[in-house]
């Protein structure tokens, strides 16, 4: 007797349902997808997503989905929940089609054991596995993927982007933002992201469903708080931006612009490359501190003079540039 029949066996009553299917469905093939897939995962990584756990096969015929690595039959692969079997089969890459046949409307399952499962562990798993095994129901229809924060519709690219949408927001579209060098990665990350409100401001946590009665600004308690209410338009802001124009010896920005218009201004002004670089530098760190600021506010209850702001985007600024450019000139007269 072949190992894996004895085990068939056992299990050969789990029924197929027989109803006949005209069409198959089979929208796109897979391997196109991946591999549009795999060139953002890394992306996705970023954002503590795993790409490869994000699938699962809702398994009709077994002809799309491996077996032992596909995620079909609970939340993780059947290699990761059975690692003992998994070792002992010969069909490691099987389609899950390759693993049962049907014989007189049941089903056997074949695993090709390289030998009889029989130590205490692989007895216990088997016993597991059978029992997973026999809360599945083979449908004569073909294999659907779908994207597990989205279960009800079949995978496609639609659905990822609109979950991204919602819960990353990383395929927005991109904005003309110079990635400055000479800040840090948090603060030029916090700017881009502002820039298209999509920071947790009051405003932009009620515009995506979020109960907020009360979205006015907790610093000036007037207008909306959005990004750019906070960062630019805020009384609070505007006292602050006319300190930083005085110490970098720049025209005082435009408070009715946005948020992109105040950062060209200060890579536009008539000044060397160099300090062009460094005033961008500090119109980043002075909208990033804004906003630790004002969480400091809202969270902490601290309140800081437009004094105390003004020296944290100096210390902060200079020691930013210092840090990652050769240059030391920047001053904090
Ligand atoms: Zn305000």
């Amino acid at each position: 007797m072949e190992p894996g029949s004895l085990w068939s066996e056992v299990i050969g009553s789990i029924h197929v349902n027989q109803r006949k299917v005209e069409s198959i469905p089979f929208k796109k093939s897979m391997v196109g997808v991946w591999k549009n897939i795999g060139d953002i995962a890394k992306e996705f990584m970023k954002n503590g997503i795993n790409i490869n756990t994000s699938f699962r096969s809702k398994v009709g015929l077994g002809d799309r989905t491996l077996f032992w690595v596909d995620i079909w039959l609970g939340n993780a692969t059947l290699k990761e929940q059975f690692p003992c079997l998994y070792q002992l089969s010969t069909k490691k890459k099987a389609k899950v089609q390759e693993v049962y046949k049907v014989v007189n409307g049941g089903i056997l399952w074949d695993w090709a054991w390289s030998r009889v499962p029989c130590s205490d562990a692989e007895k216990q798993e088997m016993v597991s596995l059978i029992h997973r095994l026999q809360q599945i129901n083979i449908v004569n229809k073909g294999d659907v993927w779908v994207w597990k924060y989205n279960e009800d519709e079949e995978f496609c690219v639609k659905s990822v982007r609109h979950t991204l949408e919602r819960n990353l927001d990383i395929n927005a579209l991109p904005n003309s933002f110079y990635w400055n060098s000479w800040v840090t990665k948090k603060s030029s990350m916090f700017v881009w992201r502002a820039i298209e409100e999509k920071i947790p401001s009051a405003a932009a946590l009620r515009n995506r469903g979020m109960d907020l009665q009360d979205v006015t600004c907790k610093i000036c308690g007037e207008d909306e708080g959005s990004a750019v209410h906070i960062l630019l338009k805020c009384n609070f802001a505007k006292r602050v931006w006319n300190e930083v124009a005085k110490w970098t010896k720049t025209p005082m920005v435009n408070m009715e612009g946005n948020l992109t218009e105040v950062l060209q201004a200060f890579l536009d002004s008539q000044r060397s490359r160099n300090i062009k670089k460094i005033l961008h530098a500090i119109a980043i760190q002075s909208m990033w501190i804004l906003w630790l600021n004002r969480n400091d506010k809202i969270f902490s209850g601290r309140n800081r003079t437009v004094q105390m702001v003004i020296e944290e985007i100096k210390e902060s600024s200079l020691q930013g540039v210092s840090q990652r450019s050769k240059h030391r000139s920047i001053s904090k007269q």
